[in-house]
């Protein structure tokens, strides 16, 4: 059970090189419980000295050491070790989640309790990992592939998902034979720093393979991302700082992953079953608070049923119990940061300005509401038109826009004219139907009858402005991993040295 009753606040260290160690300059900064408001904890506040070291413990251990030759089967069983060590301490980190990012509890123990599946997946693939022998067309000639690690990693993070997102990225790096240094989001570093502790720690994972630098995103981040010793780098945040990172990067020929924003499209035809849209909406947008990159904050609805719909909406909406994220009853919690509550709040008055009709919420909720600080009541707009910033732009909060459709080229028009391409939510009892909407949505994932469903098995990612490359699943082993051609000549020498080689 989450304790709130010590105001002493812990003091973190980060782990770099498999030491704890406090930042080279000893500064720290204060991180809060989005629920109280209050300090709870302090965390080193790391700088370009501490990246630099981080790094080189990172290429040391990449180049040298115990973990470039270990065999990938033994890998593999690293990998289960750490799955096996999150299983032990799930509860305890969804409780470090809960204080310091103010999700749900429940929501929380369910996703520590499936992180360790992504462990157990990228290490059983871990010896699967194999190039190819090529049949070249010359008699001669051997000739295979190998698959490579890219080197030293940099995984930046955000602070709605911070374990888990931290998660997606280690288990097919380590997979694949990478070393890895990371930067949690300045207002979440707590769960990966006992994440570090309880599991990485204790999973005999060698000095320097795993490494956490914690601090703010234009300092330690920018040091990462154009540190001359790392290959790629792996960023799940913002649209805007996405498109930095990969500037940045791209200066210095990094390979980059980016899992961006969304303002994704929940769509409802008249022939779904409507109870079950209606949860399936509620879900896209509240759960959360509406502070995932998946939410589904544009609710696109058919004309016909649009009334009855908003109606039985609006009332499942109005129950939501507002309070204690720690507290198994709750259902919405607190917005994690202040700017990100401050933000909210500005596009719920762009909305009303817009011309939006607020039907529900539609500001900041008392404490007597909340329970706590920084809460925002769960907010629904009708008459929204697609084109209106409300609908355009992402509020990461818990703020609904609902827009009406006539038919399936509209509904499919309206959910693509968006820069983003995250994911979408489609409603409706027809196959025929589900099939070709769900082919025709420009985006990465398409939920037919359900809606915010992951798995380690189904790959993850954005089209348009939400993001390059994909996690989970088979192909997020490829963005650590690169080919190399070897050609073995057995036959003679010689040939014209002037000319390229070529079969014939
Ligand atoms: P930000 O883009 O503000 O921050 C993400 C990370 O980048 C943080 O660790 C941040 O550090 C760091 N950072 C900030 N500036 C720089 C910089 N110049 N160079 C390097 N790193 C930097 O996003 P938020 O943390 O506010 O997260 C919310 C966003 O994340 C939303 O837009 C959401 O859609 C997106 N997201 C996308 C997901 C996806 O899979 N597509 C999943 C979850 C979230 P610091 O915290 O210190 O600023």
């Amino acid at each position: 059970m989450l304790d709130r009753t010590t105001t002493e606040l812990k003091k973190y260290r980060t782990y770099i090189d498999g030491k704890w160690v406090d930042a080279a300059s000893g500064k720290t900064f204060q991180t809060f419980d989005p629920y109280t408001g209050e300090p709870w904890a302090l965390i080193p506040k790391c700088e370009k000295a501490d990246v630099d070291i981080a790094v080189e413990a990172a290429a040391r251990a990449f180049d040298t050491g115990p973990w470039c030759s270990l065999t990938q089967t033994a890998r593999g069983k690293a990998l289960r070790r750490i799955a096996a060590l999150i299983e032990k301490h799930a509860e305890h980190l969804a409780e470090i989640e809960v204080r310091d990012n103010g999700k749900l509890i429940s929501e929380m123990v369910a996703q520590t309790r499936y992180l360790p599946e992504w462990f157990y997946y990228y290490g059983g693939l871990a010896d699967k990992i194999q190039g190819a022998v090529v049949p070249v067309d010359r008699p001669e000639h051997f000739n295979y592939t190998l698959r490579e690690p890219v080197g030293v990693c940099a995984f930046i993070t955000p602070w709605n998902s911070p374990l888990m997102l931290a998660g997606w990225k280690l288990a097919p790096a380590l997979a694949a034979g990478c070393t890895v240094v990371i930067k949690p989001s300045e207002y979440t570093s707590a769960s990966l720093l006992e994440f570090m502790r309880l599991v990485i720690a204790d999973a005999d994972i060698p000095p320097g393979v795993i490494n956490v630098v914690t601090g703010y995103g234009a300092v330690a981040g920018e040091a990462l991302v154009t540190h001359p010793k790392v290959a790629k780098i792996a960023f799940t945040g913002g649209t805007a700082t996405g498109a930095r990172v990969n500037e940045l990067a791209s200066r210095s020929f990094k390979k980059v992953s980016l899992e961006l924003g969304g303002k994704s499209p929940n769509i409802v035809f008249d022939d779904c079953i409507i109870d079950d849209a209606v949860s399936g909406a509620i879900s896209g947008i509240f759960a959360a608070t509406g502070q995932t990159c998946i939410a589904g904050s544009r609710l696109l609805v058919q004309e016909t049923i649009h009334d009855v719909f908003v109606e039985k909406l609006v009332a499942m909406a109005r129950q939501a119990r507002l309070g204690d994220p720690s507290k198994a009853e709750t259902q919405v919690g607190p917005v994690t940061t202040p700017p990100q509550y401050e933000k909210i709040l500005s596009y719920i008055d762009i909305a009303k300005a817009e011309g939006a009709r607020c039907v529900l919420g539609g500001g900041p909720a008392t404490k007597e509401e909340g329970g706590g600080r920084y809460f925002v009541k769960p907010t629904i707009f009708l008459d929204v038109d697609n084109r209106m910033r409300i609908a355009q732009e992402e509020v990461f909060g818990p703020v609904l826009s609902v827009i009406r459709f006539k038919d399936e080229d509209d509904a499919v028009r309206i959910a693509n004219d968006i820069a983003y391409g995250l994911g979408a939510g489609v409603w409706t009892q027809s196959v025929k139907r589900a099939h070709g909407v769900a082919k025709r949505i420009k985006a990465g994932t398409v939920w037919v009858n359900t809606y915010r469903a992951v798995s380690f098995l189904m790959p993850f990612g954005g089209y348009k402005a939400s993001g390059l490359g994909r996690e989970n699943g088979m192909e997020a082993i490829d963005g650590y991993l690169q080919t190399k051609s070897v050609w073995i000549n057995n036959g003679p020498g010689g040939g014209n040295p002037f000319i390229m080689k070529t079969a014939s």
